[in-house]
Order: C-alpha cells, then sequence, then structure tokens
C-alpha cells in the first residue's frame, strides 16, 4: 500500500524541500498552500521525476478553520494511510508587541498554530486507529528564544512548541511519533529584503533531510525535539 506524507505551506521554501525529499522517498503527497500555480508546478516537476506517486493538492488558507477542513477531508478521500503529516505553514512578520500592526497577533497565531491544532484533530483519529505515524510540527528557534524583533511571531511558535510537546505526551500510547522541529534562519522568501549573505542562512534542503532522517530511525524511538541554527549562529 502506498503511503502518504500530508504538508502543509507546501509550495514554497521547507516544505517545498520536504514535498522533494518524501516524493523520492516514494511517498505520495497531499499538499496545500495558498498559490495554486507554485502546488501545480510542484505537482507536475514530481509526478514527472517520480511516476510511481500520487501528488494531491488543494490551494488553502490554513488561517481559516473550514479551508484547513476542506484540505483534511481531501487526504481522507485519497484513501491513503496518512504516515507523515507535517504542520509547516506558517508566516514571520517581523515586529515587537508595542509597535506592531494590529491584527499582527491574530494572523500568525490563526495561521502558525490554529492550522496545525485543527488539521491534527482532523487526521489523528484515523492515525490512531491505525497505530502508526508521525508528526512532524515545524517550530522555530523563536519558539524558545524571545527575539526582539519577533513580535508575535515568537508567541506563536512558543505556543507551537507547547502544542507539539502535548501531543507528543498524548499520542505515546498510540504508537504516533511526534517530533517538534526548531530551525534557525533558513534561507527561504520569509528571508526576503535581507541584505544578508547566504553563509549566515541554513539551505531550506538540511531541514527536509534531518525530518526524513528522523522519520527513518526504528520505531521505537522518537525524537522528541530538534533544534538546528545555522553554524554562524543566529541572526540578530
Ligand atoms: P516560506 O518560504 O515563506 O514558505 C511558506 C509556505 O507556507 C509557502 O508555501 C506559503 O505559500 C505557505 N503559507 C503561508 N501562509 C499560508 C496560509 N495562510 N495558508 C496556507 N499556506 C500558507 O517560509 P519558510 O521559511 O519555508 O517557512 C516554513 C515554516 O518554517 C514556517 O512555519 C516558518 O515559521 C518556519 N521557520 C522558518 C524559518 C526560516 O528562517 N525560514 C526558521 C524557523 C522556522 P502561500 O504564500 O502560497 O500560501
Amino acid at each position: 500500500m502506498k503511503k502518504l506524507a500530508v504538508i502543509t505551506g507546501a509550495g514554497k521554501g521547507i516544505g517545498k524541500a520536504l514535498a522533494e525529499c518524501f516524493a523520492k522517498e516514494g511517498f505520495s503527497l497531499a499538499l496545500c498552500s495558498r498559490t495554486e500555480a507554485d502546488l501545480q508546478a510542484l505537482q507536475a516537476k514530481l509526478t514527472q521525476e517520480y511516476p510511481e506517486i500520487n501528488v494531491f493538492i488543494r490551494p488553502t488558507d490554513v488561517s481559516k478553520k473550514e479551508e484547513v477542513l476542506n484540505f483534511a477531508q481531501m487526504v481522507q478521500e485519497t484513501s491513503l494511510p496518512v504516515e507523515i503529516l507535517v504542520n509547516n505553514a506558517g508566516v514571520f512578520l517581523p515586529g515587537q508587541i508595542h509597535q506592531e500592526e494590529d491584527g499582527a497577533l491574530e494572523k500568525q497565531i490563526e495561521t502558525n498554530l490554529y492550522s496545525a491544532y485543527h488539521l491534527i484533530r482532523a487526521l489523528v483519529p484515523t492515525m490512531i486507529e491505525a497505530k502508526r505515524g508521525h508528526i512532524f510540527n515545524i517550530c522555530s528557534t523563536a519558539s524558545i528564544t524571545a527575539y526582539t524583533n519577533g513580535g508575535s511571531y515568537c508567541i506563536s511558535k512558543f505556543a507551537m512548541l507547547g502544542m507539539s510537546k502535548v501531543l507528543r505526551e498524548e499520542m505515546k500510547p498510540y504508537n504516533i511519533r511526534v517530533t517538534s522541529v526548531l530551525p534557525g534562519a533558513t534561507l527561504t522568501n520569509s528571508w526576503t529584503g535581507s541584505d544578508l549573505p547566504e553563509s549566515r542562512f541554513m539551505p531550506p534542503e538540511d531541514v527536509a533531510e534531518v525530518v526524513l532522517n528522523t522519520y527513518h530511525l526504528s520505531e521505537r524511538t522518537v525524537i522528541e525535539e530538534i533544534l538546528m541554527r545555522p553554524q554562524l549562529g543566529d541572526i540578530g
């Protein structure tokens, strides 16, 4: 039976690198993000390179609960068992709590946290039934560090790590592994406009590779947290 990797925010950056990594491993994919053209281009590329897999796509704004639930429905309609779920979609709006735009907190909590909460609740019941699967929650070094330009982004990522730790405890009896991933600065669109050199960032492919290697460990082992930073250290 084919296995499915579900990845949110897969059109660009870390999510796209994850999709490419799991496709290479023979996983079929269920992918979402808002920009349909990104998803279509990735679907065309991956099905050409790996004709044995299926790539299911659905344009989704994960900050909206009903759209998350529609995406979950598409996943269920594939009838493939969810082996991997990566809650990756996220948005970074730099700022400080006392200065950032009104609504910055709501937007980042909805996109970075509630999205994962709703998708987990929609997909976990069938994973529990199957007693299988591995959930990766893409947190950040901003989940453990109060960056002065982090504002509500830090709040959302601290909360995401909290949720991920709770889920890890809850999933123990069901043979479902839960891993929190805390990357530092990674060279993606999140950093558009930054004039820092490439050497200050990790490549998104490195994050994807660590996730894949973590999945490949024995089912008796879970890496609970992955903390990774650029070799030259944090930015800012
Ligand atoms: P990115 O290159 O900007 O990609 C983000 C992806 O998420 C895109 O495909 C984007 O597509 C999608 N997305 C954004 N808002 C969405 C929404 N409301 N609904 C559905 N999809 C949405 O960002 P990235 O750097 O790869 O970030 C991926 C994750 O890693 C995020 O959770 C981020 O917080 C985390 N992270 C990144 C870094 C870093 O330095 N890059 C460090 C630590 C953690 P659309 O715009 O088309 O929707």
